[in-house]
């Protein structure tokens, strides 16, 4: 079994953007700036994005963190990502979810506007994706796909079953990895909650990608011997043992799985730090403009 290590890769990504962005400012490029909303206090959302700040001064962006109070209207959250859409030196900018209940994610998502949406959420970067145009795409798919390729992953004519189809993580894996491109060209089941038999699947699959918020979810019974198994799930559950009073935990039984996978993800160290490092890759981009010219 080999580990797919997310903190060595996401460190060698973020080293390569490095060098990318001192040699874009060298030849008078500006400082890629990176900008983030937070609205509440979500604890998870808290540590999320307070890692894409960090990778920010790592890489050597400039970084803004605007925080909005959990009862700031849709309308005020709809203004103050307008007044990022016109700042010409915000390149891309995203707004931490989830949302409080009394605001509408998929009209903020598509108030940003398409070349600032470092995130790959709204729907012109989205389409673009599935038709294989230039686009922002999502960072966690992105991360895993980079993940795949770094460790030479084969998927040519392999069977990749996803678990979870949500916009963010399931659906536009289950298209990236369909997609006639060096690592696509899997044949893609994309299961859900209203799955029958998902083992049925699951068992025959060469690649399990398991997003769906469950933690210890998949467990080794579940898999074919020599799966490769990429876990997104990230979850809180309480442990006494931490300091904190949680661990994070994935959506995959990590010892079962990996007694018969030959790659697997662990979490945390895996995916996570990946999509980090995507973000920073599509700011770059951004700043670069090679998306949207
Ligand atoms: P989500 O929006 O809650 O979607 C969950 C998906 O799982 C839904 O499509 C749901 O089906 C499906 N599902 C639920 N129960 C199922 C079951 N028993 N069998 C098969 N499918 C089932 O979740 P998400 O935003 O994609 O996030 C999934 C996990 O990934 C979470 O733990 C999240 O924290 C984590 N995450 C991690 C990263 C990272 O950087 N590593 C990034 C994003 C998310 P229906 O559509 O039928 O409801």
């Amino acid at each position: 079994m080999i580990l797919i290590d997310g903190k060595k890769t996401s460190a060698e990504v973020k080293a390569e953007i490095k060098k990318d962005v001192k040699a874009f400012v060298d030849q008078g490029g500006k400082v890629p700036h990176l900008a983030a909303i937070l609205v509440g206090k979500d604890g998870a959302s808290e540590t999320y994005v307070a890692s894409k700040v960090r990778s920010c001064n790592e890489v050597g962006f400039n970084s803004t963190l605007e925080r909005m109070p959990s009862e700031t209207t849709e309308e005020d959250l709809l203004l103050k990502i307008n007044e990022f859409n016109n700042n010409e030196d915000i390149d891309g900018f995203i707004v931490q979810l989830p949302l409080p209940k009394h605001i509408d994610e998929q009209k903020v998502t598509t108030a940003i506007l398409p070349q600032k949406d470092v995130d790959g959420f709204h729907p012109v970067n989205v389409g673009r994706m599935a038709l294989g145009q230039p686009a922002y795409i999502s960072a966690t798919p992105y991360g895993i796909v980079q993940l795949l390729e770094k460790y030479n992953i084969d998927t040519m004519g392999k069977h990749c079953v996803v678990i979870g189809r949500s916009n963010i993580v399931g659906s536009p894996m289950s298209i990236l990895m369909a997609k006639n491109s060096k690592h696509g060209n899997c044949t893609v089941t994309l299961t859900h909650s209203k799955t029958q038999n998902l083992q049925e699947y699951t068992k025959v699959a060469d690649i399990v990608i398991v997003a769906l918020g469950k933690p210890a979810f998949l467990t080794g019974d579940m898999i074919k011997e020599g799966a490769t198994v990429i876990d997104v799930g990230i979850t809180r559950v309480p442990d006494d043992s931490k300091k904190s009073g949680f661990r994070i935990q994935g959506d995959a039984d990590f010892d079962s799985c990996a007694e018969k996978a030959s790659f697997i993800t662990p979490v945390p160290g895996g995916v996570g730090l990946m999509t980090v490092a995507s973000l920073m890759k599509n700011t770059l981009a951004a700043a670069k403009k090679e998306i949207f010219s």
